[in-house]
């Protein structure tokens, strides 16, 4: 076998034309084969029929076959966010145009440590972390979050400011933003809702800080009174996490009673809007973030309300200077003599060394949609999630948990037990026929839709709440 060609370089366009024709037919077949939002038979046949495609993972003598069969064995195997039955968690359908950006970041393969491996890469990523991190802060020029209270002016300053760094995704944002907390404080005591999510407990416990103090949510989010009595008993300095909305139902915590307890007690506040923050790209919903440029950081997740292609995760950092601890040395990545001649050193926007320019994505697709059209699809998948209220709610057997906060219904079929809740949507998925979540809340488990194709139409809804009623057993 000749040397196998390279995805950049002068030949390199020309090498991936073939194999891209190679991936979408195996795409298409893959996901003729499947015929649903997810694969019938459950974990074993699954495995199974993943087993017989792949073989033996590691043969003596490769195949060129192995793209096609691979990548429809996984088409074939897909959870399909694209299908509008597949709703059970925070998992987007990626944009195409996104997924095609991604396709170049693997192809030219900048990576993030140093200027010398990715030097349009590094300025791409600092302008629209930049610019992401204005839309959560607030400028003059940009519809962010800044509300019209007496703090504006400052708000506006430190606006103009702020920065981000890019991520993993909500849970690595949530640890870097326990970790600034940690550093700039000398050690901190997180303080959280009961809803909050379960990274920010796993970070302060990879951190070495002490066990959360955990406030009561008796509604699903945070209550300011509780949040208040707390924060007068504690000591020493603390961190209150607040959320944009919840994993389990898209609630958004009261922001602006937080960030004003938060003030009066003299305690951090990090806001998790892995899956709220989303909403700041809509010009209907954005004014529901109010509050959120209160908080020293904000965590973002453009993989979920973004329809990004996994990974594209941010922290906003209100005062940049609060990045220091992240600084690093290492001589071959960023030597101080070349620092001084004025290359970017990289190292300090992040505790990874080798990156992905998950930024391309992101840039390509702001600038292809435009906030606007980013906001519209935000805009549909909450008119979806009301559809799909509307539609239990006049179902006579189904009961619904609230009114969707964002883009998320709970729901059970009327007189179901627990046990019957967990049943049906195991038997939905094991059939391949509809991937729904589940979430407790109230001392009680839901079904749980969390809309997120703009493409989905009321009958798909419809379609969704007919595959629960018909097996449903009574
Ligand atoms: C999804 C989610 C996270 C975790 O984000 P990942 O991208 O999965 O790491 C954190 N917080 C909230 C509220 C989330 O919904």
């Amino acid at each position: 076998m000749s040397t196998p060609p390279l995805a950049s370089g002068p030949e390199g366009p020309d090498a991936l034309r073939p194999l891209l024709d190679t991936v979408l037919g195996a795409l298409t077949d893959g996901a003729a084969a499947r015929g649903g939002p997810l694969p019938a038979g459950g974990p074993g046949q699954v495995a199974q029929r993943l087993r017989a495609a792949l073989g033996d993972p590691l043969p003596h003598h490769g195949s060129p076959d192995a793209l096609h069969t691979l990548v429809r064995a996984l088409a074939e195997g897909a959870a399909d966010p694209a299908d509008p039955l597949c709703t059970a968690h925070l998992h987007c359908p990626p944009l195409a145009v996104a997924t095609a950006a991604d396709l170049a970041a693997s192809a030219l393969n900048p990576s993030l440590d140093s200027w010398d491996q990715a030097p349009a890469a590094s300025e791409l990523e600092a302008l629209v972390a930049r610019a992401l991190a204005h839309l959560v802060y607030g400028t003059p020029d940009a519809p962010g979050t800044q509300d019209t209270r007496d703090t504006q002016d400052t708000q506006e300053a430190q606006g103009t400011r702020a920065d981000a760094v890019v991520t993993t995704g909500g849970t690595e944002s949530n640890q870097l933003a326990l970790l600034l907390a940690r550093e700039k404080h000398h050690g901190v005591q997180l303080v959280c809702g009961a809803g909050a999510h379960h990274s920010l407990h796993r970070a302060a416990w990879l951190l070495g800080l002490p066990e959360p103090v955990v406030v009561p949510a008796p509604a699903g989010i945070l209550d300011p009174a509780a949040l208040d009595s707390a924060l007068t008993d504690l000591r020493g300095p603390l961190l209150v996490a607040a959320t944009a909305g919840t994993t389990d139902a898209g609630l958004i915590d009261p922001l602006p009673d937080i960030a004003g307890l938060c003030a009066t007690h003299g305690a951090r506040l990090h806001i998790d809007a892995a899956y709220g923050g989303g909403l700041l790209f809509s010009d209907r919903h954005r004014a529901r973030l109010d509050g959120l440029a209160h908080a020293d950081t904000v965590t973002l997740d453009l993989h979920k309300l973004g329809w990004q292609p996994v990974a594209a995760g941010l922290l906003a950092v209100r005062d940049p200077t609060d990045l220091a601890p992240l600084a690093h040395r290492a001589d071959y990545l960023n030597a101080d003599d070349d620092t001084e001649a004025g290359h970017p050193d990289l190292l300090g926007r992040s505790l990874r060394t080798t990156r992905r320019p998950d930024i391309l994505k992101i840039a390509v697709t702001l600038k292809t949609l435009g906030l606007h059209g980013i906001g519209r699809l935000v805009d549909q998948v909450c008119a979806h999630a009301h559809e799909l209220a509307d539609l239990i709610a006049a179902h006579p057997a189904f009961e619904l948990y609230d009114r969707p906060a964002i883009s998320t219904v709970l729901f059970r079929p009327h007189g179901a037990t627990d046990d019957t809740v967990a049943a049906v949507r195991r038997t939905l998925l094991d059939q391949g026929r509809a991937v729904l979540g589940r979430a407790t809340l109230d001392g009680r488990r839901w079904l749980k839709a969390t809309l997120l194709n703009p493409h989905t139409r009321p009958g798909d809804l419809a379609t969704l709440l007919k595959l629960v009623e018909g097996h449903t057993p009574r």
